[in-house]
């Protein structure tokens, strides 16, 4: 699949920047101010469009926004993801209050720059599209594809926007964006046949912004490691099986802990191994 994807130069990728082309359209709002307001009323018939349209979340199949697929320590558990998809619920569990307020600043920041783009790049703008990767069984939506203007050429770049705290914003993404959202960005990628992909991050204590440029080298990076774990995830599921169990810490955070009982089995597995030895002394 990766060879599909269209490779950039390096002249080509140092050409694209979503965060300039936003922060100069917010600098002419000091010039205009009826541009913001003209802005801003598209953006909010944009957003109405789309919820007008949208329908309910896919079900039974893998959401690239809330895969975890860790990194290549073993610090995710394919038994989770499986549960996952098979229950139809969010591997984090049910949320509280608080966090969904938090879903909805971050849902009004990418309507915001969507709205922005959709102005600006009116029809090669597209928000809100649908990536299918029946493969792999991944099914989600990509904030936004942009016909972008390189050397006269018009490329396809994909874009995600997110938000993020200070702490994070100076530290979890000080050179790079998170590993579940390169995985992210992979899938797009791939999905899409993209020949980048853009993270916007705007930090929500300061508004500032940060930018990074995923282009195809980088997703070829992840991209084994990213089929490998959803297919073993997949063949499971297909089986109708679960992977095999992975208790480690965050078990004690697992919505599915009460039926799976990672401990009973590791305190099994222990007790297996103690008999072992005293048979063979
Ligand atoms: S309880 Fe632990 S081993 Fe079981 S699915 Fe959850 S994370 Fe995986």
């Amino acid at each position: 699949m990766i060879s599909k994807l269209r490779q950039l130069t390096e002249q080509e990728v140092s050409q694209i920047s979503i965060k300039n082309i936003l922060l100069d359209f917010m600098t002419a709002f000091r010039e205009d101010r009826s541009l913001q307001r003209e802005s801003r009323v598209h953006r909010l018939e944009l957003e109405l469009d789309q919820l007008r349209v949208a329908g309910p979340r896919a079900v039974g199949v893998h959401h690239p926004s809330s895969l975890h697929l860790g990194s290549n320590k073993p610090a995710v558990c394919p038994r989770r993801l499986a549960y996952g998809v098979r229950k139809q619920m969010s591997i984090f569990g049910p949320v509280d209050p608080r966090v969904y307020n938090i879903f909805e600043v971050g849902h009004d920041a990418g309507a915001k720059y969507q709205g922005w783009l959709s102005y600006l790049y009116g029809e090669d703008f597209y928000p809100e599209v649908t990536v299918h990767i029946p493969e792999l069984n991944v099914y989600g939506h990509c904030d936004g594809v942009i016909h972008y203007p390189i050397n006269g050429e018009k490329v396809k770049i994909g874009l995600e926007l997110k938000t993020i705290n200070l702490r994070g914003f100076e530290n979890d993404i000080k050179n790079r964006p998170t590993a579940k959202h390169v995985d992210q960005g992979a899938l797009y990628m791939v999905g899409l046949d993209l020949a980048a992909m853009v993270f916007l991050y705007e930090c929500k204590n300061t508004q500032e912004l940060k930018e990074f440029v995923l282009t195809r080298d980088d997703v070829a990076k992840r991209w084994a490691h990213i089929q490998q774990r959803l297919e073993h995830v997949n063949e499971h599921l297909d089986a109708g099986t679960l992977p095999r169990i992975r208790a480690q810490s965050w078990c004690h955070t697992c919505p599915f802990k009460a039926e799976c009982k990672p401990f009973r089995a590791k305190q099994a597995a222990n007790l297996d191994r103690l008999k072992k030895t005293a048979r063979r002394k």
